[in-house]
């Protein structure tokens, strides 16, 4: 068993089960949270409490970094191995707060957001909260540097993994284990809406995303298929319900792709539908997929996107964009074989 995937009073209960004092729990999760994950290394715990029935299973278990791509600006690429052979990718990025990670939270995806490269082989399956935990690990142990902040907005819907992502959420957050703020995690979603109220509820601390990149529902149909289960007019709602909830800004992602989605006409549209809402855009230059026909909206777009906005009282930003040179930049995370 992974001792990754075992929250606190989960791994206390198997070390008592097994006639063990609980606070060896804290120990041990004291020890992984500094990146410390062979039991001989662990120097308060005894050996031969690891030689106990019932503790024997235990293993802290990472996913193995099989390669590594450093871009220019700092930003760092692994493609991590799972225990079972599929891999994901986490990318590591530097900015004047702190050190952050983008992680996967499904090997795969199932949303099919048509300018995506994460979703073009489907989704194989979920991660494991351990292995959530496992790539923030590996790519401090790749790096050698220290990880503050999270955003989980690699590869997956994290929404469609839900149970493991807010299980993965309360294993970093622990205080004697990660101690991970809840402010500085950010979850990234294409809106599934019954989870949206649930996470309100759940970690109204959490950051959350919103990947919009439509105006109109029909618009938003046709570049991703989720908004014909979830509408945007719903979508809103639930996003209105979410800050009259928890008081937290949302975040709407808007990724400009040239003639689909960046005109004047969509701009007012945009402005229009979140008129009044707490919340804050953030407009991301498509990055071009290889394999499909979309093209980026420029730079210059971005930016008067975002001054308009501005004007209409709407907070926006343009995403700078890291990593591009390494195929690491939004949307570019696949498995190339
Ligand atoms: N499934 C979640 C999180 C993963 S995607 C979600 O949809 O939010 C992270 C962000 O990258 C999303 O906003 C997604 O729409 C965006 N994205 C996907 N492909 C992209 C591309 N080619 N260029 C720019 N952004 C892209």
């Amino acid at each position: 068993m992974n001792i990754l995937d075992l929250e606190l009073k989960e791994l206390e209960k198997i070390i008592k089960d097994a006639g063990q004092p609980g606070f060896r729990a804290s120990q041990i999760y004291g020890w992984i949270s500094k990146g410390v994950t062979e039991p001989d290394e662990m120097r308060n715990v005894p050996k031969k409490f690891w030689d106990t029935e019932g503790i024997r299973d235990l293993r802290v278990v990472l996913p193995e970094a099989v390669k590594t791509q450093h871009s220019k600006d700092g930003t760092v690429k692994c493609l991590l191995r799972m225990e079972d052979g599929n891999s994901v990718e986490a990318v590591f990025m530097k900015y004047k707060y702190g050190n952050s990670i983008c992680i996967s939270s499904q090997a795969g995806c199932r949303m099919g957001c048509v300018f995506c490269a994460s979703g073009m082989l489907g989704l194989t399956r979920n991660l494991t909260a351990g292995e959530m935990y496992g790539e923030i690990l590996a790519v401090e142990r790749e790096t050698g540097e220290k990880i503050s902040h999270i955003v989980v907005m690699g590869t997956g819907e994290p929404f469609d993994n839900y149970d493991k992502l807010s299980k993965f959420i309360r294993i970093i957050n622990e205080p004697k284990g990660r101690n991970l703020g809840m402010r500085n995690i950010t979850v990234s979603t294409c809106g599934l809406i019954p989870m949206i109220d649930r996470f309100g509820d759940d970690f109204p601390q959490v950051n959350l995303a919103i990947s919009l990149h439509a105006s109109d529902s029909d618009e938003r149909s046709r570049i991703m298929p989720v908004n014909k289960a979830y509408p945007l007019e719903d979508l809103i709602r639930a996003c209105k319900r979410y800050t009259d909830k928890t008081g937290r800004r949302i975040t709407f992602e808007y990724t400009l792709i040239k003639s689909v989605n960046d005109d004047r006409k969509h701009l007012d549209k945009l402005a229009n539908l979140l008129h009044g809402m707490l919340c804050h855009v953030n407009l991301i230059p498509l990055n071009e997929v290889k394999e499909k026909e979309f093209i980026s909206g420029t730079r210059e777009r971005a930016e008067e996107f975002r001054e308009a906005l501005e004007r209409k009282g709407i907070p926006a930003t343009v995403r700078r964009e890291l990593g591009s040179d390494i195929d690491a930049a939004c949307g570019q995370l696949r498995l190339t074989k």
